[in-house]
């Protein structure tokens, strides 16, 4: 018999917010956060208005990747998301007094995000896009337990044991009866500047990882020292440099959300 789960409350809509999309992986350092980010700027290219919330709890990379640190405010008893690059945003990072590193336990967690989806002026998006933790944990049973979630992405490396990693990721969305859209496969290819192409993790694995996982691969991110210099200087590929092959994948993948 299967052990029994303590009562938690009935997901609810966020409030004025048209989809909720999580961006997820197996493990870190696959580009989850940078999937995320460009993800949300390429939705807002296309006209849509749009939230970021960075509920990587243990390791908040938002404010670099945009380039933002700043406190949120607060007005008629909700917080006031940042803005950056005409997203609204949020993340645990701009409440941190230093780099420490956090330590919560299961509970706390769980009060955080919550409060990040209900006490956060969200109002008039229609999209609000989740940067997740990596893995299966607290947080991703927070966010299912709190929202009613549209859709998932899983983002991996072609790497085997990334890859390992996101199909536990799609076990845990299926649990969670939270749909998965299909994965993205980040770091797919180096392509040198005279266009030769380097397959530096393998070649055509997340496609049949996908096909096996019954799923669609949605994306596929190259390589690109301009994804991780604009990471690191707060101007994300899509803003940064809107006409590479790159921001025109993650433009492609906004269609598919
Ligand atoms: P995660 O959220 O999975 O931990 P990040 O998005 O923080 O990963 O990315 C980790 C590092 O890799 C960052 O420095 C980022 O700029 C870099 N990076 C991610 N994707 C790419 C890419 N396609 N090309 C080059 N660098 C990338």
């Amino acid at each position: 018999k299967a052990p029994k789960q303590p009562s938690v409350p009935q997901a609810e809509p966020v409030q004025g917010v048209g989809k909720v999309i999580a961006v997820a992986s197996g493990k870190g350092g696959v580009g989850k956060s940078t999937v995320a980010v460009n993800l949300a700027l390429a939705l807002k290219e296309k006209g849509h208005r749009v939230g970021l919330l960075d509920i990587d709890i243990y390791g908040p990379s938002l404010p670099t990747l945009l380039g933002i640190m700043d406190r949120p405010s607060v007005a008629d008893r909700r917080i006031v998301p940042l803005q950056a690059h005409g997203l609204r945003i949020m993340s645990l990072g701009f409440l941190m007094e230093d780099d420490t590193p956090v330590i919560w336990r299961g509970p706390i967690v769980t009060g955080i995000i919550r409060q990040f989806l209900r006490d956060v002026d969200w109002s008039g998006l229609d999209y609000l896009v989740v940067d997740m933790p990596p893995g299966t944990g607290d947080a991703q049973l927070a966010l299912a337990q709190t929202v009613p979630v549209d859709g998932a992405v899983v983002v991996t490396t072609p790497s085997e044991l990334a890859l390992i990693d996101a199909a536990r990721g799609f076990e845990m969305f299926r649990t969670l009866n939270i749909d998965v859209l299909g994965v993205v496969e980040n770091m797919s290819k180096f392509i040198t500047p005279d266009g030769e192409e380097f397959f530096i993790f393998g070649e055509g694995s997340v496609e049949k990882e996908a096909e096996r996982l019954n799923t669609e691969l949605l994306a596929s991110i190259p390589l690109d020292p301009a994804v991780r210099k604009g990471g690191d200087e707060g101007s994300p590929v899509v803003v940064s440099a809107p006409d590479s092959e790159t921001s025109k994948a993650f433009l492609e993948l906004a269609e598919s959300v």
